[in-house]
């Protein structure tokens, strides 16, 4: 569906400066903005009056795991895009580590059955790489929904590993598009793992994982880039020395991204965290946490992600090292960083450069991640006065929690617009979660990658 709707009397960010104005959003795309204001309601849409209020861009997830098909338990994609368009997430990209797992035409496709019946937001699909699928690759390139090859070079949640040479050189030299990596690597982790094994503190997990885990990978997708001439993107960074090595390497050719809880923790929160804050790679140690934000300031970095990745805290229960990698934050990931945008970490403006340009630019989203007339009306109507607590009895998330549990957060969105429809409203009088207003499938569309 696509709405008519006149947002009054914002705070506009636009791409070089935020004024307050009138927006108008006609069959669903930008028509009008009147910096100044002055747009008078032509009887015909919705109106909004956004005093008080900064309209962003809608933010866009590029890395989210919502567990459908397969683990309906953790989040499907109904319960998924809720989440996400309750943290003003209009716009997210799943990965295909299912059950069973999206490596071909027929996979693929059935997400984007479910997606098309289920979803309240906008969506699209990584194709997983496989030792022995190339041809599948092959066969969904440039597909509607599809938005790019995603390798797992170490083991991580799900089956899909692909570490050695001639695979991924087959891989690199046979395919277009973007190769989004994870990027540890598989042989020192197995070597190391008979020395941590025995390990029951939750500290072992960043010593096992190390940074040089890390780098050796990280490395070895860059080369392999290069001599590919092959789009890469290189997900959650998490070291200060991959982000401190990156400058050297990155052209037009490679990019990366950094999750919020990479920013937000370290090593000194992780005995308060416990399994929760357990994530590969793992949350490392201040100095990296500091070297991410300063390669965010400077370009490096080009955006900031989620990496949404329910398990349940029964099975997080089991204690380390028992308990499976990943937390939840799609509707916590833009109140989060507006918050380090409100403690002076960052600007508003750069927090919509990272959540909501950076990506769309990254992955060639068409019509996306800015304020200008002619894109997608795919908004965030934010409230940066309403200090709000995380809680884990108010999550849309199926697993029930958060690792923000008890955090005061504020820059929660008041309206979450999709394609110029509300699809999640918190008014003043509702509680933290506010209302779903989207029905599943009758908004949000399969992305259109360049
Ligand atoms: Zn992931």
């Amino acid at each position: 569906m696509k709405g008519n709707m006149l947002i009054q009397n914002g705070t506009i960010y636009l791409q070089k400066k935020e004024e307050v104005g009138d927006l108008r959003i006609k069959s669903g795309v930008i028509s009008t903005i009147a910096t100044g204001g002055g747009l008078e309601p032509n009887g015909e849409e919705v109106v909004i009056d956004a005093t008080g209020l900064h309209l962003l861009p809608g933010a866009i997830d590029p890395h989210v795991h919502f567990r459908d098909p397969g683990q309906p338990e953790k989040e499907d994609l109904e319960s998924g895009s809720r989440a996400a368009a309750s943290g003003g997430i209009t716009s997210f990209l799943d990965m295909p580590n299912n059950i069973p797992n999206a490596i071909d035409k027929k996979t693929i496709q059935n997400k984007l059955d479910i997606a098309a019946q289920k979803c309240v937001t906008h969506h699209g699909f990584f194709v997983g790489a496989t030792k022995g699928n190339l041809a599948d690759i092959q066969s969904v390139e440039g597909m509607t929904g599809v938005c790019g090859i995603k390798i797992f070079m170490g083991s991580s949640t799900g089956d899909l590993l692909v570490h050695e040479q001639g695979d991924l050189e087959k891989i690199f030299s046979n395919t277009g598009g973007i190769i989004a990596v994870h990027a540890e690597d598989e042989n020192r982790l197995q070597e190391r793992h008979r020395h941590f094994k025995d390990r029951t503190d939750i500290a072992a997990h960043a010593e096992y994982r190390d940074t040089e885990c890390a780098m050796i990978a990280t490395k070895r997708a860059v080369s392999l880039a290069e001599e590919h001439e092959h789009r890469l993107h290189i997900v959650h960074l998490t070291s200060a020395e991959e982000a401190n090595w990156l400058p050297s390497r990155k052209g037009d050719l490679v990019t990366t991204e950094v999750c919020v809880q990479h920013l937000t923790f370290d090593d000194r929160d992780m005995e308060e965290l416990g399994t929760r804050g357990l994530v590969n790679p793992p949350i490392r140690y201040e100095e990296d946490k500091e070297a991410l934000w300063r390669r965010l300031h400077d370009g490096t970095i080009d955006c900031v992600v989620t990496d949404h990745a329910p398990h349940s805290l029964e099975s997080k229960s089991v204690g380390y090292p028992g308990s499976p990698a990943g937390m939840p934050g799609v509707e916590t990931s833009l109140p989060l960083m507006l918050t380090h945008a409100m403690n002076g970490r960052c600007k508003v403006r750069d927090v919509v450069r990272w959540m909501s340009e950076g990506p769309a630019k990254v992955y060639g989203m068409k019509n996306k991640g800015s304020l200008v007339e002619g894109n997608d009306g795919d908004l965030a109507i934010v409230d940066l006065d309403n200090w709000r607590t995380a809680s884990d009895s108010e999550t849309w998330t199926r697993v029930g929690w958060t690792p923000y549990d008890g955090m005061k957060l504020t820059g929660w969105p008041s309206y979450t617009v999709v394609d110029g429809e509300v699809i999640h409203l918190r008014g003043s009088n509702d509680g933290l979660k506010g209302q779903s207003i989207g029905l599943p499938g009758a908004s949000g569309r399969a992305i259109t990658f360049s």
